[in-house]
């Protein structure tokens, strides 16, 4: 499922929704409109072409990469 967080608006994928936001800390995770899962995935899809074009862009990040951003 992805969820987003109501005060950041944090989107990511998780198995299971965690109250607690993995980006900001606030206990605010919803589950994410189609809106924001279709917008989700296509950010997704553009780190993907990053990276393959910057190897160096995972280090540029590490705590979306935490979270398989
Ligand atoms: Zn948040």
């Amino acid at each position: 499922m992805i969820c987003t967080c109501e005060r950041c608006l944090y989107t990511f994928e998780t198995a299971f929704q965690p109250e607690q936001c993995p980006d900001c800390g606030k206990f605010a995770v919803r589950t994410a409109t189609t809106r924001e899962a279709g917008e989700y995935r296509r950010i997704r899809q553009e780190l993907a072409r990053d990276e393959q074009s910057s190897p160096w862009y995972r280090q540029a990040s590490p705590s979306r990469l935490a979270y398989g951003l």
